[in-house]
């Protein structure tokens, strides 16, 4: 069995989204007990996980040092975010195997991500990243050529694009170390955006969703389950409402359904739902969105929102 999962903000950052390098380690450190008793069930594993609140840091630094270092484009803060969080996902899991009595060997594949130069996102930019600004200093990066919106009381916000993942260029060695027998950290933040222009490839200012990236590399490793592990059991219908209720076992064509009748909200449960339904509708495999602490069940057995071919 072979699962690819991917790994939300709460593996991460403390769970009031603190990402200070404490918050971080305890939070990998939790989530890599969850991954490690996984491990003990035979199963090859590919993590996943999610990169804003690193970038958003490594963008604050851009800005306020800028004057004094060079500012490093948006794809090479999506690299250096892949390292270094393989590598505190690397530690905190040989631990907790240590722990366990499991021996595993690992590896952090820094990952591209190839996009469309003509992507929509490009010419209409969707997703916020990086913090608020007062208006007089967001409009001088609008003078640069950075999109800027106004969000009201908070201040202005970066938009980027958001393209569609076409191809998980770095694949082939994620499924030769998997089948070499290691747990691979793969495509984090959905990988490095970059573009093939004249025969070569040039990174782009860019963010790719993760679960939509989770999804691609899903299929492209072959895997049998994509499991979402996110900060809540299940996806639900009426989210907020006083009668939401969660959502089990779900033939894909009805969460796709749920999903047009606007019961996912865009910028967070749409696109795993969204992800789940291409991997599920690729390959006629199965894909569950869960909580952190309900994979080993999502995995070996029936938990959370788990969606099954028509
Ligand atoms: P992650 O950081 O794990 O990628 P997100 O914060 O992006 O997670 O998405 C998970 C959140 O989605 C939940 O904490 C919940 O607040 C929100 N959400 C929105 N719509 C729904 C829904 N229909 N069912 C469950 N959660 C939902
Ligand atoms: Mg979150």
């Amino acid at each position: 069995m072979r699962v690819m999962l991917a790994l939300g903000g709460n593996a991460m950052t403390n769970a009031e989204g603190r990402a200070r390098p404490e918050d971080q380690i305890a939070a990998a450190e939790t989530a890599m007990d969850a991954v490690a008793e996984l491990l003990e069930h035979d199963v090859e594993v590919v993590l996943t996980h999610g990169n804003g609140p690193q970038v958003g840091n490594l963008l604050v630094k851009n800005e306020l040092a800028a004057s004094v270092v060079p500012p490093v484009p948006l794809d090479w803060c999506g690299a250096q975010t892949q390292a270094t969080l393989g590598f505190v996902l690397m530690n905190a899991l040989e631990a907790s195997l240590g722990a366990r009595d499991l021996d595993r060997q690992l590896a952090t594949v820094v990952t591209r991500t190839r996009v469309d130069p003509d992507d929509p996102g490009f010419t209409r930019p969707t997703k916020p990243i990086g913090r608020y600004l007062p208006e007089d200093q967001a409009k001088v990066l609008v003078e640069h050529g950075e999109t800027w919106e106004d969000r009201g009381e908070k201040g202005w916000r970066r938009l980027v694009a958001s393209p569609e993942p076409l191809e998980i260029l770095d694949a082939p060695a994620v499924l030769a170390l998997i089948e070499a027998g290691f747990v691979v950290v793969a495509a984090g933040g959905g990988g490095i955006p970059v573009v093939r222009e004249d025969g070569r490839l040039r990174g782009v200012e860019a963010v790719i969703d993760k679960d939509l990236g989770a999804a691609l590399l899903a299929r492209m490793v072959d895997a049998d389950t994509l499991v979402v592990a996110t900060d809540v059991p299940h996806a639900v219908l009426g989210y907020g409402t006083p009668d939401a209720q969660p959502i089990g076992r779900v033939a894909v064509s009805t969460i796709r359904e749920y999903a047009a009748d606007g019961h996912f909200a865009s910028g967070s449960m749409g696109p795993k739902v969204d992800a789940v339904c291409r991997f599920v509708e690729a390959t006629g495999r199965r894909g569950v969105i869960t909580s952190l602490s309900h994979i080993v069940d999502a995995v070996t057995g029936e938990t959370g929102t788990v969606v099954l071919p028509d």
